[in-house]
């Protein structure tokens, strides 16, 4: 009997994305998260550079992203990097459903101006389709 008959090729997929890049991490990290819908952030540059995760509390230095409630997981991680110099890094974005699937964790439009002025070049994030991530330019 094949016992790979009882894996889904959607939790292969789901495998396959947390193996890929920093998406495990980023997953781990969202637990952390004390909101309803719970987002990680991974900044890389060959190793992790910082991690953050969605909150309600404000930040002097980020007003604009008050606008969108709290701060959000990507810009927790570029206050983590503090004065690390992120022009060519890359930021992995996890969120999942309560069911344990992966949602959709494109950056909002607030998060892609601040990565995009840090230098931020590409970012990872979930779908809530095949394969489960996608990659995009900032
Ligand atoms: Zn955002």
């Amino acid at each position: 009997m094949n016992r790979n008959q009882y894996i889904t090729k959607e939790q292969v997929s789901i495998a396959r994305m947390l193996n890929r890049g920093y998406f495990r991490l980023a997953k781990n990290v969202s637990k952390e998260s004390t909101y309803r819908i719970r987002l990680g952030a991974v900044l890389v540059n060959k190793k992790p550079i910082s991690v953050g995760f969605n909150k309600n509390k404000t930040h002097p230095t980020f007003t604009v992203s008050e606008k969108v409630g709290g701060i959000h997981a990507e810009i927790s991680a570029i206050i983590n990097a503090g004065r690390y110099d992120l022009k060519g890094t890359s930021i992995y974005v996890y969120r999942e459903y309560s069911g344990g699937f992966p949602a959709n964790s494109r950056p909002c439009i607030f998060c892609r101006a601040e990565l995009k002025s840090r230098g931020v070049k590409w970012m990872y994030y979930t779908v809530s389709t095949l394969p489960y991530w996608k990659r995009e330019r900032v």
